[in-house]
C-alpha cells in the first residue's frame, strides 16, 4: 500500500482568531459583521449545515461554506462501551491521516479526550501511539473540530445519556500537544473563548498533558490561560524515566517537576502527575515514597498524583500492576500527604483508554 499523501489541511473558520474573521469574510465580498453571525452559528448554535444559517444571505451561504467551512474530519468508525456512554471515534483527515477522539460521559461531566497530532514523536515504549511514530501535526481547526463534533452529537441528543455539552477537554489522545504548540494553544483559546467567539468551555475544564517539554510548559504558563497541566512522569528516578519517557534524556525528572511547580505558581491551578503503573517496572512502594518526597520538596497543596493502571497495548510485554501493589503505591503517596486518585480505565474494552489510541483503519489487520 502506498503511503497516503500528507499535507497541510485547508484553512478553516475555526483556525481564525476573532480579529482575522472579518478580513476573511471581506475577502469573499461579505460585510465584516457577517463574521460574528457565522461565529454564532458555528460555535454557539453548533450549526454545520450552511443552508440552515438563515441570517446569512441565501446567495452567500454556499460560497462562505466552501471557502471557510471545508470538511476536515470524516468519521470512519465509532465504537461504544458503557452502554453507549463512552464513544471512541476514528477520523480520517483530508490527506488520509487517521486520528481518534474519545467521549466519556460521567454523572457530573462530559469529557472529551482529543488528539493533537496524527501519531506521536515521543516514542514512549508503553504507549500504542508512540510505537507508530509521528505522521504530522494537526491544525488548530482539526483539533477544535473534534470538540465541535462531540458537542453537536451531545447537543442533538445522539449520545446515550441524553442531551449534554462537552464540559471537559483533555489533550490525552494521540500526540504531544506541546510539540505542536501554536496549533494546540490556539485550539485552547478557541475552546475557552466565550461564545460566540469560541465554544465557551471553562479553562479549568481543559487539561494539557505533556511528557515534560520544559520550555513549552513555561511558555504555556505565561499564556494567561487557567488550564490544568498534567505531567506524564511515570518514574521518579532518571534512570528508569530515561527508558519510559525518552524525552527525559533531554529534560530530567527534577527539571520537569520544577517546571510543573512554576506552572502552578503562574496559574494557581493544581498540577496532575500521571503515573502509569507497570507491573514490576515502576510500581514499587519505594518509588512512590521517592515521588512523594520530590513533590513535597517543592511545596504543599500544589499537586496531585493520578496513577493509571497500565492499559495493554499490542506487542508490549508490560502489564498492569497487581491490585495489592497498586494499593500500596497509593498508600505510600498518601502517607506523605499527597492527594492521589487512581484513574479509571474507561474505554479499555474498545482500545480507547490512555495509551491505546493507534488509529488503525478498519480494513487493516491489527498487529
Ligand atoms: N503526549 C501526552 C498525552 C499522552 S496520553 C503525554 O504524554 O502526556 C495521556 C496519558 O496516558 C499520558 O500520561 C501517557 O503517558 C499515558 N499512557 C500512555 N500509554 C499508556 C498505557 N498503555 N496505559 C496507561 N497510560 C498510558
Amino acid at each position: 500500500m502506498s503511503a497516503p499523501r500528507r499535507g497541510k489541511p485547508p484553512r478553516h473558520f475555526s483556525d481564525l482568531e476573532p480579529a482575522e474573521r472579518a478580513a476573511a469574510l471581506a475577502e469573499l465580498g461579505e460585510k465584516p459583521f457577517r463574521a460574528r453571525q457565522l461565529a454564532t452559528q458555528w460555535f454557539e448554535r453548533l450549526e454545520d449545515d450552511p443552508e440552515r444559517m438563515t441570517d446569512l444571505p441565501a446567495s452567500s451561504r454556499r460560497r462562505i461554506a466552501d471557502a471557510l467551512l471545508p470538511t476536515l474530519l470524516t468519521p470512519v468508525r465509532s465504537l461504544t462501551a458503557d452502554g453507549g456512554r463512552t464513544v471512541k471515534t476514528l477520523w480520517r483527515l483530508h490527506d488520509g491521516a487517521l486520528v481518534e477522539s474519545v467521549l466519556m460521559r460521567y454523572k457530573n461531566r462530559d469529557t472529551l479526550c482529543i488528539s493533537s497530532q496524527a501519531g506521536c514523536g515521543m516514542n514512549c515504549p508503553f504507549c500504542a501511539t508512540g510505537q507508530a511514530g509521528l505522521t504530522r501535526n494537526l491544525s488548530t481547526a482539526e483539533i477544535v473540530e473534534q470538540v465541535l463534533a462531540a458537542s453537536r452529537a451531545l447537543a442533538r441528543g445522539e449520545v446515550a445519556g441524553g442531551p449534554g455539552r462537552v464540559s471537559n477537554v483533555v489533550f490525552m489522545g494521540m500526540g504531544e500537544a506541546l510539540a505542536n504548540y501554536r496549533s494546540a494553544v490556539a485550539a485552547v483559546r478557541r475552546l475557552t473563548a466565550p461564545a460566540p467567539d469560541g465554544l465557551g468551555i471553562s479553562a479549568r475544564g481543559v487539561t494539557m498533558s505533556t511528557v515534560g517539554l520544559v520550555p513549552a510548559i513555561d511558555k504555556f504558563a505565561a499564556e494567561g490561560i487557567a488550564a490544568t497541566l498534567a505531567l506524564s512522569l511515570h518514574a521518579p528516578d532518571d534512570e528508569l524515566r530515561d527508558e519510559l519517557v525518552p524525552i527525559n534524556q533531554r529534560w530530567k525528572v527534577g527539571e520537569a517537576l520544577d517546571a510543573a511547580r512554576r506552572y502552578f505558581e503562574a496559574t494557581g491551578r493544581r498540577v496532575s502527575i500521571e503515573y502509569a503503573l507497570i507491573r514490576d517496572v515502576n510500581d514499587q512502594a519505594w518509588r512512590a515514597d521517592r515521588l512523594g518526597k520530590l513533590l513535597n520538596a517543592r511545596g504543599k497543596g500544589w499537586v496531585h498524583v493520578n496513577p493509571i493502571p497500565l492499559n495493554p497495548t499490542p506487542g508490549s510485554k508490560w502489564t498492569a500492576s497487581d491490585p495489592a501493589v497498586e494499593r500500596a503505591f497509593v498508600a505510600a503517596l498518601e502517607a506523605r500527604g499527597i492527594p492521589t486518585t487512581v484513574r479509571d480505565t474507561r474505554g479499555s474494552d474498545i482500545d480507547g483508554a490512555c495509551g491505546q489510541l493507534a488509529a488503525v483503519a478498519p480494513e487493516q489487520p491489527r498487529a
